[in-house]
């Protein structure tokens, strides 16, 4: 394509849009005195005038004018032009359509006609308001050539100016993104802004892009406001580089460009003082800013025993020496004027350079976090092998110890020995329940917390939760109050297991920290569309909670009012808990107390509707669910089912043994998956319950073999993985393994007999 147009200017310049050539017209004019006497000016010419002078000036145009051709002048006058006594422009500050003064140097182009050929054109400059001394050239000819012609003044800056502020955009687009797609932090954003603010005000200050948009009431006073607020994003960039150690140097800073803003725009705006004659005010407060920043961040660089932000202080450099070349420039510019005005162009050179270094920073920083993160990861990871490791080595103790227990209380006859089994009973639920709580809190901080989501019955989930609290709530004198709306549907779709832990953990809480008076829980719901918000509000006549415990009670490891409640039993992890669940189920907690007179915790949770029924009385709903049912699980009698328990453990084999022993199946205990391969090739079983982690070969492994196995006769049974292992995962795991179900210990009395109905759903039953 670009040997195709230089081919094409070479063949056929005429037809070549950049062949267009104009004219500088600067020599011809003519200055009319108020005397009349007439005397011959060049362009560029300085032009003072006071408020009540004129100018005229005037000259013969070409003899051969086309239609389509320009006469361009650029000045900061106001001026009519006439040819042989007919007005054919005007411009005026009064022509604004915008508050305040035009507040630039203008360049309008006036389009001639072919009949103004060799005729006098006459321009009379008035001084307006806006007071620039000189006059610059003009041109004559094509608007494409007088664009040209202007370019190889202007187009140097204009280009640069272009290709940074795309490049600065570019910047913010990819940072942002990344920003947003990692969660990080790019202060390097505030920097591209600063860095495009100045080159939209060099932009909009060319004569060039003037010419050609012909905007200069907006842009220009949009160029006045960016010079204004330019710092301001270079402040909150290098506020963030030096970590925000001089933030009350960078906040002062901040608060002087607003007022400067404020202040400057309304002098503007109400034509008091305009924004040029401000001009000086400008540049001298960006100047003092950006020494600030130079001195603030240079300061920060020296003191910092390790050097970071290595690459911002080369751009920092770099920017000062171009600073200082344009410095130079400008000086020998105002003693022998150039052809070509160079100004600003050093400038941007530094800003090129500066954003240069400050990318190569951020990508340095963004590395080094993402290694940081690479190594939170790995560290996250080893805590939770720990904890898999640790819950194996705690639960399984515990599954023994509950398990046992509970075989003294159904054996055992002697009252005083069944006292010390409940009191084990206790002491071992409460332990239990702390073991979970550590591993839920550190799988919900390390965001592997996934909520299990089935349908389920909102009576049945309210009826276990109440009773359960009624107990304890009797226990201390204190009166239970519910109310739940009948009209709230009967099943809905949401993790069932959590929202009981929610209501549970906050009902035990009121119950624990109130001495005497009353307990209330009211269950309401907003139905819309298919969800419905749960609203479940707990309140209590308890102790309260002191104004400034409120936030502290929601966050892990926190107790408040601790002299209180010495002798309360508790982590301060289960609000904490309670908090994030609801959050990971998009639902809010908030709650309002008064120390010494009572709490109310309110909890609101979308959840979907399966079933619009109305569940009704909540009591009778669940009474009428068992009588459907009609399986009492605890009773459950299958004499015929053979089930095969695989475990390393002598003590695991024998509480499920004892358990299942209730249940009068056939149950065939050994000790590892060696064993179970042998048994699994004689016979058949209706249910194989495999431990996971044991020695040799664990169950997974023997899973694999039993699975590919040509001579097994339990193809088709199910394989129940049983494990101490519960963290989040570990079902899915299991599945993926090739696990039917998974068991975790300790295996509980409902949960087995439910896998149980779950699985061998051909054997008889009786209860
Ligand atoms: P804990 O295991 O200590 O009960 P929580 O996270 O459940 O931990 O609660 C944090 C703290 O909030 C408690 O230690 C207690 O001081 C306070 N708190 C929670 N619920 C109530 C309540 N209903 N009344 C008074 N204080 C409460």
């Amino acid at each position: 394509m670009v040997i195709y147009t230089v081919y094409g200017i070479i063949v056929s310049p005429e037809l070549n849009l950049f062949y267009e050539k104009a004219e500088i017209y600067d020599e011809d004019w003519i200055r009319i005195s108020e005397d009349g006497s007439e005397t011959a000016y060049k362009m560029p010419m300085s032009l003072p005038l006071s408020a009540t002078e004129t100018a005229t000036f005037y000259t013969i145009l070409p003899d051969t004018v086309n239609d389509g051709m320009y006469l361009s002048i650029n000045t900061g006058k106001c001026f009519t032009i006439t040819i042989e006594g007919e007005e054919i422009c005007r411009f005026d500050n009064r022509i604004s359509k915008l508050p305040g003064n035009i507040t630039k140097t203008v360049t309008v182009p006036v389009r001639l006609k072919e009949t103004y050929a060799g005729k006098k054109l006459t321009i009379v400059f008035t001084n307006g308001i806006y007071d620039r001394r000189i006059v610059n050239a003009a041109y004559i000819g094509p608007l494409m050539g007088i664009v040209i012609q202007m370019s190889k003044n202007y187009a140097l800056q204009l280009v640069l100016a272009t290709v940074l502020a795309l490049a600065a955009i570019a910047t913010i687009g990819i940072f942002a993104y990344i920003e947003k797609r990692d969660n990080k932090n790019a202060p390097l954003i505030y920097l591209a802004e600063g860095i495009l603010a100045i080159c939209l005000w060099v932009i909009f200050d060319s004569p060039l892009y003037q010419l050609v948009t012909g905007t200069f009431f907006y842009d220009g006073v949009v160029g006045f406001m960016l010079v204004v607020t330019m710092g301001f994003p270079f402040l909150l960039y290098f506020d963030a580089i030096t970590e925000y150690k001089r933030h009350t140097i960078f906040r002062i800073c901040e608060v002087v460009i607003v007022a400067n803003f404020v202040i400057f725009t309304f002098l503007h705006m109400t034509r008091i003082v305009s924004y040029d004659k401000l001009l000086i005010y400008f540049d001298s407060i960006l100047t003092d800013i950006m020494v600030v920043i130079l001195i603030v961040t240079l300061r920060n660089y020296i003191c910092q025993k390790e050097k970071k932000h290595k690459y911002v202080m080369m751009g920092m450099l770099c920017l000062s020496v171009f600073s200082f070349i344009e410095i130079v420039v400008t000086i020998l510019y105002t003693i022998y004027p150039f052809k070509v005005d160079i100004g600003g162009l050093f400038v941007l050179f530094g800003m090129l350079t500066l954003l240069f270094f400050a990318i190569l920073d951020q990508v340095k920083i963004f590395d080094a976090l993402k290694n940081e993160t690479q190594a939170a990861i790995a560290a996250t990871k080893a805590k939770s092998d720990f904890l898999a490791n640790m819950s194996h080595e705690i639960r399984t103790p515990i599954n023994a110890i509950m398990g046992m227990n509970e075989m003294i209380l159904r054996e055992c006859e002697q009252e005083n020995i069944r006292e010390y089994a409940r009191d084990v009973s206790s002491a071992s639920e409460a332990l239990l329940e702390i073991v979970n709580d550590i591993l839920d809190f550190s799988k919900i901080e390390a965001g592997k917390l996934e909520l299990v989501l089935t349908d389920y019955d909102l009576g049945e989930l309210l009826y276990d939760v109440t009773t359960l609290v009624n107990m304890k709530a009797e226990d201390k004198g204190l009166k239970f109050i519910i109310h739940v709306d009948e009209k709230l549907p009967s099943i809905l779709h949401g993790d069932e297991k959590r929202i009981r832990e929610i209501i549970t953990n906050i009902l035990n809480n009121a119950v624990k920290y109130t001495e005497n008076g009353f307990v209330k829980l009211n269950v309401t719901g907003n139905v819309a569309d298919n969800t419905a918000m749960l609203t479940i509000s707990i309140s209590d006549s308890g102790q309260g909670i002191k104004k400034e415990d409120l936030e502290s009670i929601f966050e892990g490891f926190t107790q408040v009012n601790l002299k209180k409640n010495r002798t309360i039993e508790g982590t301060g992890l289960g609000l904490s808990i309670t908090k994030r669940l609801v959050e990971l189920m998009e639902g809010s907690i908030s709650v309002e107390s008064e120390y010494e007179k009572g709490s109310t915790f309110t909890v609101s949770i979308p959840q979907k509707i399966v079933s619009f029924d109305k569940m009704g009385n909540y009591i009778d709903h669940r009474h009428a669910l068992a009588k459907e049912n009609g399986i009492n699980l605890k009773e459950l009698k299958i004499p015929n089912a053979k089930i095969l328990v695989v475990d390393d453990t002598a003590l695991n084999l024998k509480v499920i043994s004892k358990i299942l022993g209730k249940t009068e199946a056939m149950i065939t205990c050994v000790a590892s998956g060696d064993e179970m391969l042998k048994l699994i090739k004689e016979n058949y079983y209706d249910i194989i319950l495999l431990d996971h982690m044991m020695p040799n070969m664990d169950g997974i492994e023997a899973l694999k073999i039993a699975k590919t196995m040509d001579e097994n006769k339990c193809r088709n049974t199910p394989y129940i993985a049983m494990t101490a292992n519960a963290i989040v995962g570990a079902k899915e795991m299991y599945l993926e393994a090739g696990f039917d179900d998974y068991l975790s210990k300790p295996v509980r009395m409902d949960e087995l007999c439910n896998i149980l109905i779950r699985y061998i759903p051909n054997i008889s039953y009786s209860s």
